[in-house]
């Protein structure tokens, strides 16, 4: 499970963050994800809890914001959400590899006091 590793270098920034800042606790951690990372949502719950324990983010609440996958398609200068990882333009069939958003996985903002 990929997203226990992810989610530990994630959980790594948030702390080194909270640190800086003199914090205490941290409660809540705010993650882009997008549709074509490769990630299931629910597999980073999961992991976001285990990965907490005895940390000062144990118990924080975990917010996910998903990102849908938008592609851009040269031949028509149009963009389109993509299904899935393969590109093709709905309008001319033609294979794009121009992904404008959809594998995002970044830590946006934490909460502490
Ligand atoms: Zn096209």
């Amino acid at each position: 499970m990929h997203e226990l590793s992810l989610m530990e270098s994630m959980l790594e920034i948030a702390l080194e963050s909270a640190r800086d800042r003199g914090a205490q606790k941290i409660h809540q951690i705010d993650l882009r994800v997008g549709a074509l990372s490769g990630v299931v949502p629910e597999a980073l719950e999961f992991a976001f809890d285990a990965c907490t324990q005895n940390t000062i983010a144990a118990g924080a609440n975990l917010k996910i914001e998903l990102i849908s996958a938008l592609c851009h398609c040269e031949n028509c200068d149009r963009e389109f959400s993509p299904p899935d990882i393969i590109y093709d333009c709905p309008n001319c069939g033609k294979i794009s590899s121009k992904l404008l958003q959809g594998r995002e996985l970044q830590l946006t903002s934490i909460e502490v006091s």
